[in-house]
């Protein structure tokens, strides 16, 4: 797992590389390096562990040669420790040949034999560095680096992407795809290649999606696409939404600060384009697809952290509308358990970035036995999508801050577009109320605007509890993976222990938890929805209370059933229940965010993890 990023043409390629990395470091960044091909021909290379930053000192201390090609690498290791010695790129034997390496080479370790059984010596632990030598070997045998190439890429067990440049052949990057991504940024007198368009975009916004098991070949004159055996493959490139801008911060303090204010804008974005005059949905993705949905009988939504949660929050509306089983499964969990999936069974899965390497496996298992398939997705041209029936697309724009939370409102939104569009298809919801849930999709994003309108408040409450060590989240019905969301994003932002519960569950054990100061979050649903559930929660509330728990509620507004309770209470807008999680998620966002600030840590990049999953 892992950003990568190749350019050939007329710019200084160090540059580029640079820039690309920098937008890519969210997809790893145990160290970065950088391949460089000089201007006299000879490769030059750069490699150093830890994030970008101690590379790009490096390289202003002492600069590499004057270049226009290169590749360059920022690594989440998998195979060796985050040191200089492993990370990429790795060399021939000879030196003049560097391998940059996304994914996992499953049968490294009889090509390392096989060619240490010939002399060859390793100057790391990684996976990645057989494939370098290999590769140096074939070149040797061939003069050539696309006939070199493609020799080592057929012998490759596993997920990978990976780029090649060698000094012989200055102007020519070549890769190769195999459950790992890799796009072609398609430019003037120049190409790019990228782990996504993030990239390339300020430099081009047109590209072309690397298929499955596919090798690319970028001169600054052209790109060819072969598959692994070189027979030439035709794909269509496609022009991307938005602009590098948008990968920026912007002027907020992180990444993820900017995105949460982008949540309303996320919703809209998603909802854009697919609700139609009458004020039904309309997908125009879906059009003429409506007999892959006709005969299912049930849905299993797969999904990892928190997508899946996004899938719990939905299964309610789903289920509600649609009448039809949904069933939540975490994708590595669905994929080894020989789960029961046949052609009645619709398969959702959900990844922001479309590449999460569990939930790739998760679709593919399910299509092998006859399963239809549909992915949401944030990414246009990933893998997840590429490989499935059909996929409707969020559009939160590019999701930089490792932990998720503006995809997390889209995923919800187009699972929810998803559920009445198969409401419609199978005739289980009235128009009417077809038109009624989606006029309350479209309110979401002012209300969600008002929401962000006491990201102050939430924040002082943040500060004030810097030192807390656990934080508990309570919830029922949709509230209960909210609660589930809310704990996983303060761990990982804050990296405190922290709980979500269906509040049902509390007397069953979770309330041995309780003590005097204990933080409890509860998501506490409208009385306008249950009186019941309401009346439950304040019940919840009243019982942690007298054990000595700190209750923060989020409740709608002008519900004083839970001030007499409540050490503090935030507020959301009025909406209907299933709507709710859309607006009550956002304050735990916020206070995961802030928390993670006042401790003083990395908001973007937490310890120990990536953006996208891309290995199992
Ligand atoms: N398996 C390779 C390594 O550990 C590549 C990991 C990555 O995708 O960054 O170096």
């Amino acid at each position: 797992m892992c950003g990568i990023v190749g350019y050939v043409g007329g710019r200084a390629s160090i540059d580029v590389l640079m820039n690309g990395l920098k937008r890519l470091e969210y997809r790893g960044y145990d160290s970065a390096g950088v391949a460089v091909i000089a201007e006299d021909g000879t490769l030059s290379t750069r490699k150093r562990a830890g994030k970008l930053a101690v590379l790009s000192e490096d390289i202003a201390e002492q600069p590499l040669p004057d270049s226009t090609t290169g590749i360059g690498h920022t690594r989440w290791a998998t195979h060796g420790g985050p040191t200089d010695e492993n990370a990429h790129p790795h060399l021939s034997a000879d030196g003049k040949l560097a391998v940059i390496h996304n994914g996992i080479i499953e049968n490294f370790a009889a090509i390392r034999d096989e060619l240490a059984g010939e002399g060859y010596t390793f100057a790391s632990e990684t996976d990645t560095e057989a494939a370098a030598i290999l590769l140096g070997r074939e070149y040797e045998r061939t003069g050539d680096l696309r006939e070199a190439f493609k020799a080592v890429v057929g012998r490759l067990d596993g997920a990978f992407t990976l780029l090649a440049v060698h000094q012989d052949e200055p102007d020519l990057v070549v890769g190769a795809r195999q459950n790992s991504p890799l796009v072609v940024g398609l430019g003037q007198d120049e190409n790019f290649l990228g782990s996504d368009v993030a990239a390339f975009v300020e430099y081009t916004r047109f590209a072309l999606a690397v298929g499955e098991g596919e090798m690319v070949a970028i001169t600054p004159e052209g790109v060819e696409v072969t598959d692994f055996a070189g027979n030439p493959v035709q794909s269509t490139p496609f022009e991307v939404q938005w602009d590098a801008s948008a990968a920026e911060k912007g002027g907020w303090s992180s990444f993820m600060a900017k995105e949460i204010s982008e949540e309303p804008d996320a919703v809209a974005n998603t909802v854009r384009g697919r609700v139609a005059d009458d004020g039904t949905v309309r997908i125009p993705e879906l059009e003429g697809l409506d007999d892959l949905f006709r005969d299912i009988s049930r849905v299993i939504i797969v999904a990892c952290g928190t997508a899946a949660y996004s899938g719990m929050v939905s299964k309610y509306a789903i289920e509600s509308w649609t009448r039809l089983p949904v069933e939540v499964a975490l994708s590595h969990e669905f994929r080894y358990s020989d789960p029961v999936v046949d052609a009645s069974t619709l398969v959702v899965s959900i990844s922001q970035s479309g590449e999460t390497m569990d939930t790739l496996m998760a679709v593919k298992y399910a299509a092998e036995r006859g399963a239809k398939t549909l992915s949401i997705c944030n990414t246009q041209g990933a893998t997840i999508p590429r490989e499935s029936d059909a996929v409707v697309y969020t559009h939160a724009g590019p999701e930089v801050a490792v932990a998720s939370t503006k995809a997390f409102v889209a995923q919800i939104t187009a699972l929810y577009l998803f559920g009445l569009h198969l409401a419609s298809v199978r005739g289980s919801l009235s128009t009417e109320k077809i038109i009624e849930e989606t006029a309350e999709l479209q309110a979401v994003p002012e209300k969600i605007a008002e929401v962000l309108t006491q990201h102050d408040e939430i924040a002082q409450l943040a500060h004030w509890m810097s030192d807390t060590r656990s934080v508990l989240f309570l919830g029922r019905h949709v509230g209960y993976p909210i609660a589930l969301e809310g704990a996983l994003k303060l761990k990982e932002l804050a990296y405190i222990h922290a709980e979500g519960f269906a509040a049902g569950e509390l007397k069953h054990g979770p309330i041995a938890l309780i003590e005097p100061g204990q933080p409890v979050f509860v998501m506490v649903p409208s009385p306008r929805g249950s009186q019941t559930m309401h009346a439950k929660i304040v019940s919840n509330i009243q019982e942690i209370r007298a054990r000595g728990a700190r209750v923060i509620a989020i409740a709608e507004e002008g519900d004083v059933a839970v001030l007499p309770y409540a050490d503090s209470v935030i507020r959301v807008p009025l909406a209907s229940p299933l709507f709710e999680p859309l607006l009550t998620v956002i304050p735990t966002q916020i206070f995961a965010m802030e928390l993670s600030e006042a401790k003083g840590l990395d908001v973007d990049q937490p310890r120990n993890l990536a953006k996208s999953v891309t290995v199992e």
